[in-house]
């Protein structure tokens, strides 16, 4: 039988069959540059990708070939869909190191945070409802909340994390028309993108506005355990049990390739996500769960995230060394863990126009636009320096201030248009959130 496309087009024939919300769905910045940052030649500052090539694979190698052989039909096997009561259980070792007193009950293991993004705000919002997240904001977590018809609002950050008085007069101007907002999202600790971290006295008053105005708080928190001072800041989820949803990941201290990450949620939304993610994917991989707990078995996993902390404090210095000595015209945030770097770039120099040229010249970034969600974010670039050693840093770097130097003369010349053709808006095509 033949079937009728309907308002279809030449390159899509079911494209009048999509919902609504697909056509809201697009390509992340990010993503959109994968093929070229990922070609050898090109110092790719675009990325997120940990750099794991310092675990113990041997021992890895070795504790998955036991658990098959000894734990094979039951690994193997579907599992429970709030995730093995094992993992759950090692989790809350996790978070206990953030302060976090949560019992197994109140987890449930997801495909990564990511999942668990998606579940919180598929069980949260309708079309059109408000989203308040920082300015700027994890690029992974805006494709969700775009995928769900979120209006996401902006609040104003600065070196001390988001501005407690922003927060309070967007809730307030919410209320004033009538707009339900349904949770705030916040990354209050080693942020992506910007860097920056939550100063505790902000982390009690940014709870008191939220809990005053009703405001669910969504914690999500990847980059917690990697200050590279050995900071551990209490987590909101710690201060707070009742209005925060907590999502954790295995990704950053471990390894993102077994896709386990966790929400720690109020009893009754712990229900709720449940529900949703067993609708979604019946039950997060068994196998991943036990090989994660294996490893914390058999491994100083801790030990581990020391050495996580090491290496990336290494390149962050690289980056900022890099920085400092090539690209005086920028100014950047110095940050104190995670794996970013958010640098504004000077007057007039646009992050999405220099892009294509930027990877002719065999570097790549993410422009700031991919971190809002209105499209602002232009006069930043995100440099992530978790992946390239320190003396591809150190080149990518090189490589960057020649493109940012031209694109200075161009803009000195013409004006803030005069560096702008149509062909360089085409953003050739990298992942990484
Ligand atoms: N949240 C943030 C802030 C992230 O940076 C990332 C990954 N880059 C994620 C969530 C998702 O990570 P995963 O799904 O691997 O746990």
């Amino acid at each position: 039988m033949s079937v009728s496309p309907g308002a279809g087009t030449r390159l899509d024939p079911w494209f009048g069959s999509y919902a609504a919300r697909t056509h809201g769905m697009k390509a992340s910045e990010t993503r959109a540059l994968f093929a070229v940052a990922n070609r050898p030649e090109v110092v790719s500052l675009a990325g997120g990708m940990p750099n794991i090539a310092g675990l113990p694979l041997e021992i890895i190698a070795k504790i998955t070939a036991d658990l098959i052989a000894t734990e094979g039909t039951v690994a193997l096997q579907y599992g429970n869909g709030q995730g093995s009561p094992i993992l759950r259980e090692r989790t809350t070792e996790v978070m206990a190191l953030e302060g976090i007193a949560v019992h197994p009950d109140d987890v449930v293991v997801t495909t990564g945070s990511q999942q668990a993004l998606d579940l919180v705000t598929r069980i949260f919002v309708d079309p059109g409802d408000v989203i308040v997240a920082e300015a700027p904001s994890y690029v992974g977590a805006l494709s969700v909340f775009r995928a769900y018809q979120a209006d996401v609002i902006h609040v104003a950050m600065d070196a001390n994390g988001l501005i407690p008085e922003a927060l309070a007069e967007t809730l307030a101007s919410c209320r004033a028309a009538a707009r339900k907002v349904k949770f705030l999202y916040t990354v209050p600790t080693y942020h992506n993108p910007a860097g920056v971290s939550l100063t505790q006295p902000r982390r009690e008053q940014v709870l008191e506005i939220c809990r005053r105005a009703g405001v669910l708080v969504v914690e999500d928190n990847p980059y917690g355990l990697l200050g590279f001072d050995g900071r551990v800041f209490p987590a909101l989820r710690s201060l707070d049990s009742d209005g925060v949803v907590y999502l954790g990941t295995f990704s950053k201290t471990f390894a993102p390739g077994y896709r386990v990450g966790w929400a720690a949620a109020p009893h009754a939304i712990r229900e709720k996500l449940v529900l949703a993610s067993e609708s979604a994917i019946l039950c997060p991989s068994h196998a991943s769960q036990l090989s994660v707990c294996a490893y914390m078995d058999a491994c100083d996993w801790q030990g581990q995230i020391g050495q996580y902390r090491a290496l990336y404090r290494e390149r962050r210095d690289a980056m900022v060394g890099s920085l400092a000595e090539m690209m005086p015209e920028c100014s950047w945030n110095v940050p104190a863990g995670g794996f970013y770097t958010w640098v504004r770039l000077p007057e007039g120099i646009d992050a999405r126009t220099m892009l294509p040229r930027a990877t002719t010249a065999l570097v790549a970034y993410v422009s700031g636009s991919a971190f809002y969600a209105d499209g602002q974010g232009a006069d930043h670039m995100r440099l992530s320096f978790c992946y390239p050693t320190p003396e591809r840093i150190h080149e990518g770097i090189r490589r960057l201030a020649g493109v940012v130097s031209k694109e200075l003369e161009l803009v000195q010349m013409f004006g803030p248009e005069g560096s702008t053709t149509a062909d360089d808006v085409q953003v050739p095509s990298p992942d990484v959130l």
